[in-house]
This record gives structure tokens, sequence and C-alpha cells, in this order.
């Protein structure tokens, strides 16, 4: 089976989140299990190319724009994972500071840059000769694939019997566009209904995506069912509920080569279940670079994650005070909307002997944290899937997190569990719930024989990517019965 996965990152090419993780991760263990996977995406200026020599594929490409034609072409490189990594270049829309928009706004002609990406995919796979059994779409951003394989390219050869999977990473970002950027669509009118790809007045490239793929999926099955209901769904449980049938939840992965304690080069120290010396050395080197060199007997409390309302930043905003009143260091690693960068920066001005904040992204730092760290807190207001705290848990840094999406269905409460848990979860999204919730965490943390339970529990759990990718092939089997 040849599969295709259409990306906006990919890691360590281009990444600001966990999609760069998974789009790098899930073609490796494809390709362990014996599928041909490769990936694409768009070929950006701060693409890191680490090295890797580009050379083109395929000829030139144009593509139709709405009144223009752009031309493209796409380039290869390997990744020394041995997937294959394709870049589609068009330097009007890719060849920019960021990958997205700046810190004031998505850049306004978002919606003409990823239509072309759609198209300069569908085209050069066209015009190539290369084949792909399965298009895997990931986000808003390749949600046009679908639609197009059975639209404007539905009586091509190369797509005929060709499946598609769309995978939701997070649908509170669904690419919504006013009906002046329809004609870069490519899509008709017609298509211009609530049915269609239509969403109170303006365009949802997501939904073309909802409507037109053979399956749905989402990175956690506790999520798959959240966003069929009015809180989760973002407007679009309606049409996930119709489709319920093709909707599936596979729990992402982790990359064990890149986040293990044993093995991990950017920390100070390795160590296992087995030998937690090493982490003791982890901790003192992470205060030392939080600038709290010396002995510090408080427990260590870890952030890393985009400083987004979907992170519960106003959540821990509110709870700084109480938090700078508790025995505790708080070291937080992050960007993301700028109320909560100035708010943690004030808390951490006010408290600098609890709170110490790294505003930017490190990796080095983020490893550094997932290793330094006691506690590892997630008060998502909603989590698809959630990487860090499954990094969190390998790393032994025990996980307080809310218990919804991807946490729930990954940390284990140590007081509700008979087995006695991987981490703390709390329902209700407030201030009491979070607050008795690390309360339960540092009390636990005082134990030491409980905390060193805890932390061993969740060291042996295994979130790798080989489960996870048995269960895609499935889903790939699935689409492509559909087309058959
Ligand atoms: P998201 O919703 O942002 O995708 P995930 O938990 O699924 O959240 O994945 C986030 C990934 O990005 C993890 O690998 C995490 O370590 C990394 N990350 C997030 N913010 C930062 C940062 N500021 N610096 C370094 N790595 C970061």
């Amino acid at each position: 089976m040849r599969v295709l996965i259409a990306s906006t990152e990919m890691a360590p090419f281009a990444k600001t989140g966990g999609l760069a993780d998974v789009a790098a991760a899930l073609p490796k263990a494809l390709r362990r299990i014996g599928v041909e996977a490769d990936c694409i995406l768009p070929l950006y200026r701060g693409l890191d190319r680490q090295g890797f020599p580009l050379s083109q594929s395929g000829p030139a490409i144009r593509v139709p724009m709405g009144h223009r034609e752009e031309s493209g072409v796409v380039m290869e490189t390997d990744a020394d994972t041995g997937v294959k990594a394709f870049l589609a270049r068009n330097d009007r829309y890719f060849d920019r500071e960021f990958f997205y928009g700046t810190k004031d706004g998505d850049y306004v002609d978002n919606c003409e840059r990823f239509a072309f990406f759609c198209k300069s995919i569908l085209e050069w796979i066209a015009r190539s000769g290369r084949r792909y059994d399965i298009l895997h779409c990931n986000e808003w951003q390749t949600a046009l694939i679908p639609a197009y394989v059975k639209t404007l390219y539905s009586n091509e050869e190369a797509f005929r019997s060709t499946g598609t999977v769309m995978t939701l990473h997070n649908i509170g970002y669904q690419g919504l566009f006013w009906t002046h950027d329809l004609p870069f669509t490519g899509l008709g009118w017609e298509l211009f209904t609530p049915q269609g790809i239509e969403f109170f007045g303006r365009i949802n490239l997501l939904k073309a995506g909802l409507v037109f793929s053979d399956v749905l999926s989402t990175v956690s099955p506790t999520y798959s069912r959240e966003i069929q209901t009015k809180e989760y769904g973002y407007g679009l449980e309606g049409i996930l509920q119709a489709r319920q049938e093709d909707l599936f939840g596979i729990l992402n992965g982790v990359d064990y080569d890149e986040w293990n304690p044993k093995t991990d080069r950017l920390i100070a120290a390795r160590y296992s279940n087995h030998s937690l010396a090493g982490k003791t050395a982890c901790r003192a080197d992470l205060l030392a670079e939080f600038g709290w060199a010396g002995t510090v007997s408080e427990p260590v409390i870890g952030f890393i994650g985009r400083l987004t309302d979907q992170k519960g930043l106003d959540l821990l905003v509110q709870i700084g005070g109480w938090l700078a009143n508790q025995s505790v260091r708080l070291v937080v690693l992050g960007t993301g909307e700028r109320k909560y960068e100035e708010a943690m920066e004030d808390l951490a001005r006010r408290h600098p002997n609890r709170v110490s904040l790294r505003l930017g992204f490190d990796n080095r730092l983020a490893h550094k944290i997932q290793a330094g760290a006691d506690i590892f807190l997630m008060p998502s207001r909603y989590e698809p899937c959630g990487l860090t705290q499954i990094c969190s848990l390998k790393y032994g840094t025990v996980p307080v997190v809310r218990n919804t999406g991807g946490l729930a269905d990954t940390v284990v409460d140590a007081d509700e569990d008979p087995s006695g848990g991987t981490g703390f979860k709390f329902n209700g999204y407030n201030e009491g719930e979070l607050t008795s919730a690390i309360s339960r965490a540092l009390a636990a943390c005082a134990v030491s024989r409980r905390w060193k339970a805890i932390v061993q529990r969740g060291m042996k759990m295994n979130f790798s990517w080989e489960a996870s990718a048995r269960e895609y092939v499935a889903l790939y089997d699935r689409a492509l019965n559909k087309r058959r």
C-alpha cells in the first residue's frame, strides 16, 4: 500500500506543534510495518533542511488560482528516518517569515495559499506518474484534497481508486474565509450550501474534508466522541454525528527515539524507571537553567505549550497567585497569545522565587523540563490528544491534567484507580478543581514511596506508534473498500 501524508508541518523540517511530530513519526512507523508512506508539506522559508540535499521531483506544475495561474515545483529530500519528504514550492505563498501568520493575525491570503498547496499535490501526482492508494489529509489546510478527488479531479485516472482519510487534530481551527475566496479554491457555488462547505455565510475548508473524505479520524477515542457534542464540536457536531460511522479515534503515539530519558542527549543525565538517579541531576540542571541554582527542595511544576485558551492559560493565570503561595517552583516554556505572555511575565516578575518563564520555542529546553520537573501541568480546556503529557509519563514527571480528550485516555488518576494510577485529573474547567488536583499531587509528592510508585508506573506506559500505525492501516483499508 502506498500512502501520502499531506501536512503543513513535519519534524524536524517545520514544526510549531504536535502535528509536526505526528507527520514525522506516523510514516516512519508505517514503513516499519511494510506500508510505503511519504509526507508532503510546503517549502517554507523557515524550513530547517538539516543539511539534506533537495532535488526536484517530477515536472514543474501549473495550478489555476482564480483568474491567474501559479506555477510550482515539488522538491524531495530524505529524512534520516528513511521517510521521503516532498516539499511543494511556490515562493509567492511560502517564502515568508512564518508558516501561518504573524503575531497580529493569520496571513490574509491563507485560503489561497493552502488551496494552492492542495491543488499542487494533486497536479504533481497526476503529472509525475507517482501513484498513491491513500491520500491522508491533516487539518483544514489539506481538507480540500478529498473534495478535489471527488470533484475537479474525479475524471483523472490517477485518482480513480484513491481513498482519502481526513484526520482532525484540533477542531478549533477550521479555515474560515469569506466568500470572495471561493474562486481560489476552484470549487463551484453549488457546493456553497450548509450540506457543502458553507458555514454561517463563510467558507469552511475543514468542512470540505468532513463532507468528501472517505474516512474521518481524530487523535484520541475520547475526543472523537467529544467533537460530536455542542460543547466541543465548534459548530461541526452535526456533520460529525451524521458521519459517526466513518469517524474513528486513534491515539497519537510518541516517538521514543526522540523522547526517552534512557537515551536522550539533550538532558543532563540519562535515567530509567530502574535507576532514577539521573533525574535528580536533570532537576538541578533545569533549576539552574531557570535561574535557581543551588538546593531547591520544593516540587518543580513544569508547563510546556502554546499560551492559548485551549491550553488552559486563563485558568493558569487565575491560579497564579494561589500557586505562588504554595511551596512549589513553576517553570513555563511557551509562546502564544500576547495577553497570556504578558500575564505570565507579570506573574514571574511578582514572584521571582516561585515562577520562572521562558517565552519562545526551544526543543532542548522542552526536553530539560520533561526530565527535570516533578509534576507536569496541562489544564487544557480541550485536548485532542496531547503529546507532552505522554512524554512526561515516560520521563517520570507526573501529569496533572484536565479529564478531557487524549488527556483522559492517557492518564490514570492516582487517587481513584485501584492500580495506583499515573497522574492526577480534574473534571470541571474551574480554579477550584484545578487547585484541588494540584494539591492532591503535592500531597502525594510528599510521600516518597507512593510518589516513586506513581512515577515508575507512568514510565512503564507504552504509547509507541506501532499500535497506532496498525490502526491507521485498518482505516486505509476501509477507505479503499469504500472506493471499490
Ligand atoms: P499542540 O496542541 O500544540 O499540538 P501537543 O502537546 O500535541 O500540543 O504537542 C506539542 C509539541 O510541541 C510537543 O512536542 C511539545 O514538546 C512541543 N512544544 C510546544 N511548545 C513548545 C515550546 N515553546 N518549545 C519547544 N517545544 C514546544
